[in-house]
This record gives C-alpha cells, sequence and structure tokens, in this order.
C-alpha cells in the first residue's frame, strides 16, 4: 500500500484556506496547515505524524468503538472506565464483582480478558475516491448507483486485504459522493484487564453526573494488548505475549493549568455539520425524541425488573449504562436545538445560498434544485418515519427476535458470492458475526425481553393508518393485551434460540433446514423479511440521491463560502486542539476548567452514585497528596474542561500538552456541548477529561498498583 504521505490528496483541495478558530476534528495529514506553533504547541508538528516515522498517532488506538493509547512499551492502553464496563461486566459474577470493587492484577498472569474488546492500529491510508466513484453515472437507477458503489467498496476492500494478509482495510466516505480514503489497520483481538478504578470512581456521579460540568468522575481504566509469540495478532490465548507498540505515550504526572494548550487524538464516531436544514429537522422532530423516549421507557423497565436481585441488575447494567448515555445526550442536543435555533440558522444560511446560485444562470442551471431535492428525499423519508423507526426497533430490541433475523437473514445471505452479501455475512466478518451472536445471550432475561416485545409491538399497533405494518397487524390486530401477553409467551415458552448450540449450529443454514426448527421467532422473522427488504431498497434509493446531491452541494458551498471544509467525523482519526478553558453556560455563571478531590468529596453523600469508597475519604483527610497535588489548586487535580472540537468515539482519547505528553483521558463534554454534533461554538462547546493526577493518585494510593506507576515510568 502507498505511503501514508499520499493520503487526503481528494479532499486537501477543501482545506487550502483553514480558519483560525478552534474548532475542528482535522484528518491528521492536515496539521500541518494549522500553524500550530503559533497556537501553543511546542513540538514539531511531525512529532504528532510523520508519513515516514513513528510519530504520537501511532500510539493511538480505536478501542471498540472508544480510543485508547499505548503508555507503555509492553502494550499497556489506557482508557476510560465506561468503554471498558462491558468487558468488566462480561467478567463479573454475583461473587467477583468487578463492576462495583473494581479490578486489579498485580502481575501479567492475573490480568483476564477483556471480552468484546480489540484494538486496531492505523497502518496506513490512500484516497480511493476515483476507483470509489468511477463505477457510477448520472443515468444510473438511485438504488443501483449506491449498490455499484458499495460493491466498489468491498472489491477494493477485498484486494487490499489479500494483499496485505492480517490486515483489515476500511474505506470511508470522508464527502458524501465525493471523497473515499481506504485505511488500513492492524486489529489486536486479545486485550485483558489490568487495572479498573471501582465504579465508585470510575462512575461517580453516575447518570446525574453525565454530559454534566464540573465533574468528578474518574472514568479511567488500564488494558493490555496481547500478540501471538511472533507478533502476529491472534485471538486470546494463554502463550500469547505483551505487543510492543511502535510508539507510546509518556506521562506527565504534572498534569495542565488553566490557559494551557493541549491537543487530542482520537476516533471520533459522528457530526452532522455538512448536512442540511431538512435532515436537522428530522433529526429534531421525529428520531431523537422518539428514541429518548423508547430507551427512557426501556431503561425503567429495567430497573424494575432488576430492583431487587443484584444478579439480574449486573445482566442489564451494561444495556442501561449505554441506553442512558445516548438518552440524555439525545436529551441535551433537542434542548441545544430549539434553544440556538440550530434549524432556523441553517435555513437562513440556505436561503442566502440559494439566493447566491439563483444569480447566477449557470450556476441556477447546475444547483438551482440541489436543495429542494435534498428536501424532498427528507420529505419521503418522514412521511414514512413512524413506521421504520418501529421496524427498526422492532427488529433489534429482543435478543431472540433479533437472533430469528439474523439466522434467517444468513440462509439467505451464504447463498451469494461473497462481494454480493450484506457486509456482516462476508468471509471477513462471518466469525465476528457469530461471536456477537453468543455475547447476547451472556446477559439474557426473559421477562425483559418478553416486555421490550410487547411495547414494541403496541407501537407498531398504534401506527397512523397509513403506516401499518402489514404482517403484524394480521397476527394482532384487534387483540386485547392479555391475547397479547399470552402469545408472547408461548412464543418463548417454544423457542430454542436461546440454547448456544442450536444458535450457533442454525447459522447459515439454509432456510428448509431452519424452518424444521419450528421456532415461532425465525416463522415471525420469515414473515416480516420481505418488509425489510423493501426498506432497504427504499433507503438505498434515499442513499444514492443524497449522495449524488451532496457531491453537489459540496461543490457549490465551495464556490460560494470559500473557506475550509472539514469532513465530518466518520470513525476515522482526527486531531483537534484548544486550551484548558472554563465557560459560562448561563446568564451570571463561570465554571473554573478544574475540579478537584475536594469536590469529590463534597459531592460525597454515601449513596450510590455518590459513595465515594473510604479509603479515598481516609487519604482526603490525612491530605495524603503524594505527588499528584496541585501547588496551585493545593488539592489533587481530578477533571479537567477545554475548548476542543470532540464527540462520541472520542471517549479514551489522549488529553496531550504542548509537549505531546500525557496529561488527561477525554470522556465526555459538557451538556450544552452534545449540540457538537450539529455545530460547535466556541462559547459552549467543552470537553471533560479525567486529570492525569487524578488517574496516577488512584491508581497508587487507592489501587496500590505500583507496578502501573512503574511501568509508566513515573515512580522509580
Ligand atoms: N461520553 C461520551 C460518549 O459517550 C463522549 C462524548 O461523546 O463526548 O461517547
Amino acid at each position: 500500500m502507498a505511503k501514508r504521505s499520499l493520503l487526503f490528496l481528494g479532499f486537501a483541495f477543501f482545506l487550502l484556506q483553514l480558519s483560525l478558530a478552534d474548532e475542528g476534528m482535522y484528518p491528521i495529514s492536515e496539521i500541518y496547515k494549522l500553524n500550530l506553533k503559533a497556537k501553543g504547541l511546542k513540538i514539531d508538528p511531525k512529532a504528532i505524524y510523520n508519513p515516514n516515522r513513528a510519530g504520537l498517532i501511532d500510539a493511538v488506538v480505536q478501542l471498540s468503538g472508544c480510543t485508547g493509547s499505548f503508555v507503555s512499551s509492553e502494550g499497556l492502553i489506557i482508557t476510560n472506565h465506561h468503554c471498558a464496563f462491558g468487558a468488566v461486566q462480561a467478567a463479573s459474577t454475583k461473587e467477583n464483582d468487578y463492576v462495583t470493587f473494581g479490578f486489579h492484577a498485580p502481575t501479567q498472569k492475573d490480568e483476564i480478558q477483556a471480552r468484546g474488546i480489540s484494538a486496531r492500529i492505523l497502518e496506513s491510508y490512500r484516497d480511493v475516491s476515483k476507483e470509489v466513484l468511477c463505477v457510477i453515472n448520472d443515468k444510473m437507477e438511485l438504488a443501483e448507483r449506491t449498490k455499484a458503489m458499495d460493491r466498489k467498496i468491498r472489491e477494493i476492500v477485498a484486494e487490499t486485504e489479500k494483499k496485505y494478509p492480517g490486515r483489515r482495510a476500511e474505506v470511508s466516505e470522508m464527502f458524501t459522493g465525493k471523497v473515499y480514503v481506504l485505511f488500513l489497520s492492524t486489529v489486536l483481538r486479545d486485550v485483558r484487564l489490568v487495572y479498573v478504578p471501582p465504579r465508585s470512581i470510575g462512575e461517580f456521579g453516575g447518570e446525574n453526573d453525565n454530559w454534566v460540568w464540573p465533574r468528578h468522575t474518574g472514568d479511567f481504566s488500564f488494558l493490555r494488548a496481547y500478540v501471538a509469540p511472533d507478533g502476529s495478532p491472534a485471538e486470546f490465548s494463554a502463550n500469547n505475549v505483551p505487543y510492543h507498540p511502535k510508539k507510546f505515550l509518556k506521562v506527565n504526572p504534572a498534569g495542565v493549568e488553566e490557559g494551557d494548550f493541549a491537543f487530542v487524538l482520537g476516533y471520533p464516531g459522528r457530526t452532522f455539520r455538512h448536512r442540511t436544514s431538512h435532515y436537522l429537522a428530522y433529526e429534531e422532530n421525529y428520531r431523537m425524541p422518539y428514541i429518548a423516549d423508547l430507551f427512557d421507557w426501556q431503561i425503567a423497565a429495567m430497573e424494575e425488573l432488576g430492583k431487587n436481585d443484584r444478579a439480574i441488575a449486573l445482566k442489564h447494567d451494561a444495556r442501561i449504562k449505554g441506553l442512558a448515555n445516548t438518552m440524555k445526550n439525545y436529551r441535551g442536543k433537542l434542548l441545544g436545538m430549539k434553544r440556538l435555533h440550530i434549524v432556523e440558522n441553517k435555513q437562513a444560511e440556505e436561503k442566502l445560498l440559494q439566493q447566491f446560485i439563483d444569480a447566477n444562470p449557470q450556476w441556477k442551471a447546475l444547483y438551482g434544485s440541489v436543495l429542494d431535492d435534498i428536501g424532498k428525499v427528507y420529505q419521503e423519508m418522514t412521511d414514512h418515519a413512524a413506521a421504520e423507526m418501529v421496524l427498526d426497533n422492532l427488529r433489534s430490541n429482543t435478543t431472540v427476535l433479533s437472533y430469528a433475523f439474523t439466522l434467517y437473514e444468513s440462509a439467505l445471505e451464504l447463498q451469494k458470492s461473497d462481494l454480493e452479501r450484506l457486509p456482516v455475512y462476508t468471509e471477513r466478518n462471518l466469525n465476528n458475526t457469530k461471536a456477537n451472536l453468543k455475547q447476547g445471550l451472556r446477559n439474557y432475561y426473559e421477562p425483559t425481553e418478553k416486555a421490550f416485545l410487547k411495547h414494541i409491538l403496541l407501537q407498531a399497533l398504534a401506527l397512523p393508518e397509513n403506516q401499518r405494518i402489514e404482517e403484524i397487524d394480521r397476527q394482532f390486530k384487534g387483540r386485547s393485551e392479555e391475547e397479547i401477553d399470552r402469545t408472547i409467551d408461548q412464543a418463548f415458552a417454544q423457542t430454542k434460540l436461546t440454547d448456544e448450540s442450536i444458535l450457533t449450529a442454525s447459522f447459515g443454514k439454509p432456510v428448509a433446514e431452519l424452518a424444521q426448527l419450528k421456532d415461532p421467532f425465525i416463522r415471525a422473522a420469515g414473515m416480516l423479511y420481505p418488509t425489510y427488504q423493501k426498506l432497504r431498497e427504499t433507503r438505498q434509493q434515499r442513499e444514492g440521491a443524497l449522495s449524488k446531491l451532496s457531491a453537489l452541494l459540496i461543490d457549490v458551498k465551495q464556490q460560494y463560502q470559500k473557506t475550509s471544509f472539514i469532513p465530518d467525523a466518520n470513525s476515522t482519526l482526527r486531531f483537534t486542539f484548544g486550551h484548558i478553558k472554563g465557560y459560562t453556560p448561563v446568564d451570571a455563571t463561570y465554571f473554573k476548567p478544574i475540579t478537584t478531590l475536594t469536590g469529590v468529596v463534597e459531592k460525597t453523600t454515601g449513596k450510590e452514585p455518590y459513595a465515594t469508597p473510604q479509603k479515598v475519604l481516609d487519604l482526603y483527610k490525612a491530605k495524603d497528596f503524594g505527588r499528584y497535588k496541585s501547588s496551585k489548586l493545593k488539592d489533587v487535580p481530578v477533571a479537567i474542561l477545554y475548548d476542543m472540537d470532540t464527540t462520541g468515539g472520542n471517549s479514551g482519547s489522549p488529553v496531550l500538552n504542548a509537549y505531546g505528553e500525557l496529561v488527561g483521558v477525554n470522556f465526555d463534554r459538557a451538556y450544552e456541548a452534545t449540540i457538537n454534533d450539529y455545530a460547535w461554538s466556541e462559547s459552549y462547546s467543552r470537553s471533560i477529561a479525567v486529570d492525569i493526577r487524578y488517574v496516577l493518585w488512584v491508581t497508587e494510593k487507592v489501587g496500590g498498583a505500583d507496578h502501573i506507576l512503574k511501568e509508566l515510568g513515573v515512580r522509580k
């Protein structure tokens, strides 16, 4: 594969005139254009990223939806407590409750598997826009256009992976319908837990404090990546040895001060700043309120079912945490959208853009209807929103029903050639898909599943007349809740899909064989499947239309704004910089940017989520701050706030000082900054990290994990 220097040529064009504001999740190839020395960086930007040599980016890993970074030559990784949470939960039992009490492996031998977590290391990348876009033309039917591009992308991925065995290839869309980049990575699948603080530290403040500043959460964990003895990536095995990264971060136990320059490297998930007002209105009026309400209901149902039994509550823990996180994020966004008039502002911008287009006959001919046409796509989507949201959640919310769909779909998909299959059923993903199937059973609790299924069926039955789902009507319309309960009870009594061996053995079996199981959920999946196929086709058409229109929109915006465009976040590696900085969320307030251990003690009530371990309280009383006391604050700093541009996926990202040393681990944003995904602002966009001094203080004083401090090089 081409060297790293060849990357991003396709959209470098858009970035020629970068603004000076701190907004921006920059692709790393763009950092040389940012004049970072003048902004406060004290090292050569080439130390961050150098196409020909290892740089700081080589210490940063994508960690199953989060980010992490190597902090020792022995593959030690630091990330967030909430990023490791699922794995900690999977390793926990009622007797060994690592969620509640934390986990500490005194030696490498004691480190245990972090199930479901893998570490992805970026090796190289290349612009493949020309290859992807040459398979489409203007005459193509819209769904065909989407399919042709998908097929081409799969071909590129397959060829690349063949050429580089053991590596993982991924093509990311940087600008819809315009710029595509191929990323090649190494994936380390044997990741283990090393040190996890007790939940009362790692999740201090719980959901109350989530998305909130001031914050006092010790949201960090240490993991370690392992490889086969020959250094190649391997599944978990006792013979594996610690991975030696090309680069690891130096930890600076002195931390940062207010006003300091800092930067973050990480894998932000998704932003939507290039989308039009039509999309934002859809999000504000339909999707987000629906999901927030649904998750609210599901969380309450799980809390109720688990309230008297810790074993049941443990099964629900990770799911509740995930749903609550999204739910509160959406509520924050909805509030921000209203307060900041996000849709109206976008509409006003679009009006000006339309005037600009209309003023020039040539542009009018080329771009005159682009905005209206995008609007029509979203209008059609809005017209079917209620039914589509029910269909999406019907398929995914109930574990057994989602299994049934996967089995039914695998039967159909495995008949096709690899390139024609849906991505999860291609050879490269089959193992993962099968492993994911089993994962869900670990936390399976039937009463929850039944309640979720009933809830969504009742929603389906309440759909407006013009959006009915025929198959569901046929089965359930006009029936009482008791009758629906009875049908659900019977289905759960009859299903065999909760038997792991039957489940795995059925994967990929032809439909006729699946039918022999006589499983009610498989029957339901088979019945509903054509509806889902139709929905997929509709979505491919929309995607085809939007890809065409978005490319035109970017073209004309470029001519109109004559400013920089940074691609929306899309889970690819990004750089963002800024300063440690407080803010004023409401009139007459000012929030300082560093919280302290005193704040932890002040918030402590003894009851969850503010039940600080006695050890922390004793150490605080004894003023045993060790070397982690800030001389300015006369206290141990706990969390820091800064004006960088981050989003979900940046969880666990390293926060680095002007010298490129680790001073914090990003884990959240302030409530007002949940709106970042649509619009960034210097006044309200603030992100939150756990201060490295708190990480070290907890690890040493509370955890007694001196060996980690030694490994980090902060203690002899
Ligand atoms: N806590 C966040 C998350 O859930 C991080 C963020 O979105 O800023 O990913």
